[in-house]
């Protein structure tokens, strides 16, 4: 086997590295990720690399944003298949901090975020999800210096929240999204699909199928309370517990009002037995009549 991907562990190895490059005149790309990697996680780095010189992956699941209810100590760790992974993707450097590194003792800082932070979809349902997202993604922009950063689709409302916070706080990183990748059944690849049976795999399905009908029927020119009500029928009638479908404009999240024009987006999330979901679709608004 040829030589795997280099992993720094520390801030100050990941600084030495990322200076080495900056001094030979490199742009440098980041893909922030929790690790536990699939295909979805490989295409960042693929449009990482057209997009930069080097290509750093952090792998570090974030304590502060996940709440005492939620999966933090499930949540898959891989590290072996990640690096086996990410050296065959061609990634550059693996940031792997440990927690103590990036939260040493006293740490008292959080990013506080509004606009696309507070839409009413994640935010509702995980109210601390955010700044902890958005607070361990500052420190990452801060350390690693990127020139871009890759953040998948698939996390849409994350995507905007990041791009907003990097703007705002002129973060000095051009925030790029990338496609979702999807397994050939439509199911959005994630890390958490792992703990679905197969019957509850295939009521998942749902969401993706949802997804379409709901962009299908406002493309179509239907009333999006109309379409809306029966993609959450539909996905009720699946068996999954809905947190939300819901169309909202495509850049600030804001409701999309009964006669949308501009750029929309789908976004929903559900629950299957103790797993869940989120997924969207980018929707063209119906021809105004
Ligand atoms: P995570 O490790 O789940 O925090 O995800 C790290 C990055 O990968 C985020 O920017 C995600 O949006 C992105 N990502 C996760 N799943 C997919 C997917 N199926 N397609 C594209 N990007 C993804």
């Amino acid at each position: 086997m040829g030589k795997q991907v280099a992993v720094a562990r520390t801030v100050k190895a990941l600084c030495r590295v990322v200076e080495g490059w900056k001094a030979a005149g490199e742009r440098v790309a980041l893909v922030p990720t929790m690790g536990a990697l699939h295909e979805g996680h490989a295409s960042l780095v693929r449009i990482g690399r057209m997009k930069a010189d080097r290509v750093i992956v952090s792998i570090f699941v974030n304590p502060t944003q996940f709440a005492p209810t939620e999966d933090l100590a499930k949540y898959p760790r891989t590290f072996a298949a990640d690096r086996a992974r990410l050296t065959e993707a061609r990634a550059d450097l693996i940031f792997a901090p440990t927690a103590a590194e990036m939260y040493p003792d006293g740490f008292a800082t959080t990013v506080t975020l509004a606009g696309p932070a507070a839409a009413g979809l994640e935010d509702a349902f995980r109210p601390t999800h955010f700044p902890g997202v958005a607070t361990v993604v500052c420190k990452l922009f801060t350390q690693a210096r990127p020139d871009v950063a890759i953040f998948g689709e698939k996390d849409y409302q994350q995507l905007q929240v990041v791009k907003r916070m990097a703007a705002d706080l002129d973060l000095g990183v051009k925030v790029i999204g990338a496609p979702t990748i999807r397994d050939p059944d439509g199911m959005a690849m994630s890390s958490r699909n792992r703990f679905l049976s197969s019957a509850e795999r295939r009521a998942g399905l749902v969401l993706h199928r949802v997804l379409g009908i709901v962009a299908d029927g406002v493309a179509a020119g239907q009333a999006p309370a109309t379409v809306l009500a029966e993609g959450r029928r539909l996905i009720e009638e699946a068996g999954l517990a809905l947190d939300y479908l819901e169309l909202r404009d495509a850049g600030t999240l804001a409701p999309a009002g009964a006669r949308p024009s501009a750029p929309l987006r789908a976004l929903v999330a559900a629950r299957i037995g103790s797993t869940r979901l989120i997924d969207n679709i980018a929707v063209r608004a119906g021809e105004s009549s």
